[in-house]
């Protein structure tokens, strides 16, 4: 073997430690009896110990040293110096967080999850309280330990968004809020209800799976590497591109929320599943981190593909004026007195609300500021974690004018902060601008896009994002992806634009 294959080799086995890991999470959130708990905790600590000591050891050094070696006069953009480097990126990170506060967050995860989602059906707070301060304080001690110059948000965002900086984050912000509140401001203004509101109707949820289903195959899911099942909070998760599977819940009036939510997971499956074969149990398909999505580069460039197959395909005109009919053959009375364009008016209301995930298009991103301004604050000790719901309630109602009734519709509502995800939130945003960015990109290189598009046919785009996006794994970073695929780094011009055009229409606004 050569000193290359040693260090692949090596990598390989975390790899597979890692998606073993993938497993017991991908089970405690959707089968697992909530007895099991505690245990499961204890087994998650345990491979996550055994996957940090694999990496953080002095053979990763030496085979790291040695393939360094090898790779040192190959091409900069090759796989194979980009696993080298992102390898030696992680191992200089990991080995500054200590192994207990590694260790301590996987035994608490899986019951701070637990007791979170007790209290978010209770509407109890203060029970989750303690342990939101436990994972914030865990949380703290690694932003110190791992060291960052500007806030100790910037340590944090660097595990799901690395080129993202609290700074950063604020300009993009800023440049979004320009954009947004003036189109907000006239959506609301010009709002008249809907002639018939479809989601007073009742939809059985075996049919709504089968749809989703359906329409998951259409934008290209393969389902002999896939499978869909039923959680409380929705999400990917894939162990290896050969097994990438997708949750989603449902609501029997309220269809949008399992057909969105399917699209939404499938975006994200189709970038594991598009990952290039050569990159299987590669570094550039490890998250040294151990967080997910594993394939991606980023949590943005990963959700910039849920909310690409979520919303500027599954929310279009042209894919209601195609699967309109299929819909209306699953539902014959409830869609009775409907049209094509009714279903796309019904699922492209704007209306400032509660709750994120529910969040139109136009609102989403006022919610993902209000949890980062939040995260930051916790951060850097500006605000206290009894101080949230409190907190989260004003703002609500800065932003978007709306005031929860209680805290499970409004600070309760997010899985994150239960699991020690501070940092992932700006991702969801970074990932709505780069969307605009790739698909207007698509547009541009693809011929004959619209028309594929508007009779069904994706793969032209799946093709186009396959080749440009999905096939590197982890091998580029967010913003090489966009300056080799569309000539710029991120930015909101194609994002707003994309907007303002859809929704002037939807809404008559001059
Ligand atoms: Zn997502």
């Amino acid at each position: 073997m050569t000193a290359y294959e040693q260090f692949e080799q090596h990598i390989a086995e975390l790899n597979d430690i890692l998606n073993s890991i993938s497993v017991l999470k991908w089970d405690a959130r959707t089968n697992m009896p909530s007895g099991g708990a505690a245990t499961r905790g204890n087994q998650l600590a345990t491979l996550s110990r055994i996957a940090q000591e694999h990496f953080v050891s002095d053979k990763t050094a030496q085979f790291l040293d040695a393939a360094e070696a090898e790779v040192a006069s190959e091409n900069k953009d090759s796989y194979r110096v980009r696993a080298v480097q992102q390898t030696r990126q992680y191992f200089e990170l990991v080995k500054h967080i200590p192994v207990e506060v590694t260790s301590k967050r996987a035994t608490l995860a899986p019951i701070s999850e637990q007791v979170w989602s007790e209290a978010k059906q209770n509407n109890d707070f203060a029970s989750f309280a303690p342990y939101l301060q436990q994972m914030l304080d865990l949380s703290k001690e690694q932003a110190e330990a791992v060291g960052y110059t500007g806030h100790p948000f910037d340590a944090l965002v660097f595990e799901y968004e690395p080129s993202a900086t609290a700074a950063s984050l604020k300009v993009l912000f800023d440049d979004l809020k320009a954009g947004l509140l003036p189109l907000l401001k006239k959506i609301v203004a010009n709002d008249k209800p809907l002639e018939k509101d479809l989601w007073q109707h009742e939809y059985a949820l075996d049919k709504q799976k089968s749809f989703g289903w359906e329409m998951a195959q259409k934008i290209g899911y393969d389902t002999q590497r896939g499978r869909l099942d039923i959680a409380p909070h929705p999400f990917e998760i894939s162990f290896t591109r050969n097994d990438v599977r997708i949750t989603t819940r449902y609501n029997l009036n309220y269809l949008p929320m399992a057909l969105f939510g399917t699209l939404h997971e499938t975006g994200h499956a189709l970038y594991e599943q598009g990952v290039d074969p050569s990159l299987t149990r590669t570094a550039l398909t490890t998250d040294f981190l151990g967080q997910y999505p594993v394939g991606g580069t980023s949590y943005g460039a990963h959700e910039s593909q849920s909310r690409l197959w979520e919303n500027q395909i599954g929310r279009s005109r042209e894919f209601w004026e195609v699967h309109f009919d299929r819909l209306r053959q699953i539902f014959p009375e409830q869609m009775a007195d409907a049209d094509p364009d009714l279903m796309y008016r019904s699922v492209n209301r704007v209306k400032p609300s509660l709750i994120r995930v529910e969040a139109d298009e136009v609102t989403y991103n006022l919610h993902i500021m209000l949890r980062t301004e939040i995260e930051m604050g916790l951060l850097d000790g500006g605000l206290k974690v009894t101080d949230l719901p409190e907190i989260w309630n004003a703002k609500m109602e800065e932003y978007l004018g709306v005031t929860p009734p209680n805290d499970s519709k409004g600070v309760l509502q997010d899985v994150h902060w239960s699991g020690g995800g501070f940092g992932s939130f700006p991702g969801y945003t970074v990932g709505n601008v780069m969307s605009a960015q790739f698909l207007k990109a698509a547009h541009e290189q693809v011929t004959g896009l619209d028309a594929s598009l508007g009779h069904g046919d994706y793969m032209p785009l799946l093709g186009w994002l396959q080749s440009n996006v999905y096939r590197h794994g982890r091998a580029y970073s967010a913003n090489e992806l966009l300056q080799r695929s569309t000539g710029t780094e991120l930015h909101v011009k194609p994002y707003l634009e994309y907007l303002e055009t859809k929704f002037s229409e939807l809404y008559g606004l001059s």
